[in-house]
């Protein structure tokens, strides 16, 4: 094999990745005719690739970069960590600085009594080990035939079979034997799309009781868990209608099932607060975390769980564990981002600096007569591209389309966005500057008008 590095010509570079790297969620034969694109390398908000176009990269990764790219204090972190312990498992009663110091440090962060944190390396396996424990847990308090977990369709968990599971996306369904037995989904609580007639709160309201009906058609005493996002994601960034939130705590609370919020993507400051949950005001049992926890510079994810859960699971040997739950070095990483982004000022520029200005620029997309709505809490959000704004109206054929069309014109400007189905999304990292926002604003811009043309 001749030696490559990033100087290596572009096409060179893709023929070799096309022969001998399979990529998620990516259709191989297409990957061979079209080439990847080839990141070289990241600063702030910008991406540089093999031919020399520096992106704005409005996704921060997959969500994930919080506190940017290059920064060298976590680079910084790692090596130190590496050079003082590399690796050491936390099995059978050990333990080590780094993860005493993240897991009291997520524990002073995170809402309520959520004092408790098991790791894993990603929100995939973190999900899985969720699965167990809410399982675990009732099987503890003498319930065990209460197994059901209870999540929405369009919900994004993972891609771990348990977690794919809970997901539910149903092109992941259709492969590879998912879901799994003892999950159940309700509707999700996207009003622009399925709302109908009904206003805003009545269908929140609507789809929140989805779940009672649900809990009630399984039996009450069968059901464990809901889990679901704070605002729903990968989905399409479906901020859900004012009344979902609190019928849904009304209701895991008159049943007594636990409820599971994933933060993987609203964790860590992405909706203006710490956690989503905050943001939401709900009251979850187990949080999941991932990505932003180290803003993407190293792998690490974790359940953190409420003081009660944490008291039951302890009760027994909970048989469990992944060799890299709480890496020396991903938990030192971690650390290092938390205080990045509490020292920074990072959480608080969302709620009430760049986040708000971001919102207000991004609100004004709506002036475009491609886009309907515009959703955004924090730095996540969203625009439903639309034929018709009035009706509410998909567009007819091949849905998916145009997001596809706007999303290739976004790369073409050198913007990434990405798009779900005809919903746009961004997700920037969290110190993007009012002027990116303003280059971000243009570029979506520019990219949406040369769609709408080729729509015409
Ligand atoms: N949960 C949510 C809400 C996510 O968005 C994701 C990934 O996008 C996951 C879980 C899975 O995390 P990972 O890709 O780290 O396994």
């Amino acid at each position: 094999m001749s030696t490559i590095s990033t100087n290596t010509p572009t096409a060179e570079l893709q023929a070799l990745d096309a022969a001998h790297h399979m990529h998620p969620f990516t259709t191989g034969t297409e990957l061979a005719e079209k080439g990847a694109r080839v990141i070289t390398r990241a600063d702030g908000c910008w991406l540089n690739d093999s031919d020399g176009n520096r992106i704005l990269d409005a996704m921060a990764g997959l969500w994930c970069v919080n506190v940017g790219y290059g920064r060298r204090e976590l680079a910084q972190a790692a090596g130190r960590q590496m050079l003082e312990l590399p690796y050491y498992n936390t099995f059978f009663q050990t333990t080590h600085v780094p993860a005493i110091q993240l897991s009291a440090k997520l524990a002073e962060l995170a809402p309520g009594d959520l004092n408790h944190v098991f790791y894993a390396s990603s929100g995939s396996e973190a999900n899985d080990t969720n699965l167990r424990l809410v399982r675990t847990y009732w099987a503890e308090k003498g319930q065990p035939q209460r197994q059901w977990v209870i999540s929405r369709w369009n919900a994004y968990h993972g891609s771990s079979v348990g977690s794919g599971s809970l997901g539910g996306m149903k092109g992941m369904h259709a492969q590879g034997g998912m879901p799994i037995p003892g999950i159940a989904h309700i509707d999700q609580p996207n009003w622009w799309a399925e709302g109908g007639d009904l206003s805003p709160e009545e269908f929140g309201l609507e789809r929140a009781r989805q779940l009672e009906a649900k809990i009630l058609e399984l039996g009450p005493d069968n059901v464990a868990a809901f889990i679901a996002e704070p605002i729903q994601g990968a989905g399409g960034v479906i901020v859900p209608p004012d009344s979902y939130w609190p019928e849904i705590q009304r209701i895991v609370d008159e049943y007594g099932i636990l409820l599971i919020a994933d933060e993987v993507i609203c964790g860590f400051g992405r909706t203006g607060n710490w956690f989503g949950s905050q943001t939401m005001n709900i009251r979850p049992d187990i949080m999941t975390i991932a990505k932003g926890l180290s803003s993407g510079y190293q792998p690490i994810g974790g359940s953190i769980l409420s003081d009660e859960v944490a008291a039951v699971i302890s009760g027994t040997e909970f048989n469990h564990g992944y060799t890299y739950s709480g890496h020396p070095v991903a938990c030192a990483v971690a650390l290092e981002n938390l205080r990045i982004l509490q020292d920074d000022g990072i959480v608080d520029g969302v709620r009430d600096d760049t986040g708000p200005y971001l919102q207000e620029r991004f609100a004004s997309l709506t002036d475009h007569p491609l886009v309907g709505e515009a959703k955004i809490v924090g730095m996540m959000g969203s625009i439903a591209l639309t034929p018709d704004k009035a009706a509410r109206a998909a567009f007819a054929a091949d849905a998916g389309t145009a997001g596809f069309m706007c999303r290739e014109r976004c790369f073409a400007n050198n913007l990434i966005m990405r798009h779900v189905g005809d919903r746009m999304i961004i997700s920037p990292p969290l110190v993007i500057s009012r002027s990116e926002i303003d280059t971000l604003f243009e570029r979506a811009w520019q990219s949406l008008d040369e769609a709408h043309e080729q729509l015409k």
